[in-house]
């Protein structure tokens, strides 16, 4: 009985969600891909987002929200975000170190603004491979500066960070936050730009977005460009940034390097025939 009830226990034990995210950051499972970002109209490559990826985890906790969002509920979300950044920096410090005008986004859940330590933590890993903060592009999405950590977003902003509003329009009534928050981008979520180059009433609202963004100066990344009519209505907009799936999908840290010293142009960027 008892081997029977020790079998048991290891097998709930391994199964547990918990157990095997804090094993799997451990044994450093969860893997990098970095999906490009470019500028419009020039179809330049700008900087990338760092997305994380878990090749053998357990089939409940296969895709990022899954995991992610699992991590954040039981408190390990900084220790996958440090682990993250640390691959992220040996993989591709020498791909920024080239061009200082390059940038790496990094997703920070808005779990990770509640002690003081991500600053340090963060600057301590850039620091060792010579990247400079500037380059850095924290994405927080609106629930995370939703509600009052405005100290912690000062001082991310007093590192030299740069802060960016992930999925711009999803979790929030008003843009007003946007006059008053350390911020220098925002990034307008495929749920709105999915109507461009149609007539729904989503581009409206990409327009409206666009307008309060730049009356701030801040730079604009559309998400999830998927299709070339969505492309080429977003060539009619002005100056933009563009990250999706008709440009790049998310890929290793050498086709990145491989990307870049090709012709450094999306391969799809322009109008096919
Ligand atoms: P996100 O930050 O908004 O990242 C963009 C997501 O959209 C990524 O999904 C990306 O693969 C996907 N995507 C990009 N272009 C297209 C497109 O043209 N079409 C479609 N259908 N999708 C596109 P992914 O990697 O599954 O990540 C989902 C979310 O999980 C991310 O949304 C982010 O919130 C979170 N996430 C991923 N990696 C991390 C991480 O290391 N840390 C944290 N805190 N969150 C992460
Ligand atoms: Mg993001
Ligand atoms: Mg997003």
């Amino acid at each position: 009985l008892a081997v029977f009830l020790l079998g048991q226990s290891v097998l709930l034990r391994s199964r547990n969600p918990v157990i095997r995210i804090r094993r799997a950051i451990r044994r450093r499972e969860m893997r990098a891909v970095y999906q490009p970002i470019f500028s419009m109209p020039d179809g330049k490559l700008v900087g990338v987002e760092l997305l994380a990826r878990w090749p053998d985890a357990p089939e409940n906790l296969q895709t990022a929200e899954k995991f992610i969002g699992e991590a954040e509920t039981s408190g390990l979300i900084q220790d996958l975000t440090v682990m993250m950044v640390e691959v992220a920096a040996s993989e591709i410090s020498d791909w920024l170190i080239a061009d200082p005008a390059r940038t790496l986004a990094i997703n920070i859940s808005a779990s990770e603004l509640t002690g003081d330590a991500l600053p340090d933590r963060l600057l301590h890993c850039f620091v060792e491979y010579g990247i400079l903060p500037g380059q850095i592009v924290l994405e927080l999405t609106e629930r995370s500066i939703a509600t009052p950590r405005r100290k912690q977003l000062d001082h991310l902003a007093a590192a030299g960070f740069q802060i960016y509003i992930d999925d711009l329009g999803e979790g929030y009534s008003s843009l007003s936050y946007l006059h008053h928050l350390p911020i220098s981008g925002v990034k307008i979520s495929r749920s709105f730009t999915s109507g461009l180059g149609t007539d729904s009433p989503k581009v409206d609202l990409v327009l409206a977005m666009i307008e309060v963004a730049r009356k701030r100066n801040l730079a604009v990344v559309l998400e999830g460009i998927e299709t070339r009519d969505q492309h080429i209505a977003m060539m009619g907009l002005g100056p933009l940034h563009c990250q999706g799936f008709h440009y790049a999908r998310p890929m290793s840290a050498d086709d990145l390097v491989q990307l870049s010293t090709s012709d450094n142009a999306p391969p799809r960027a322009g109008p096919r025939k």
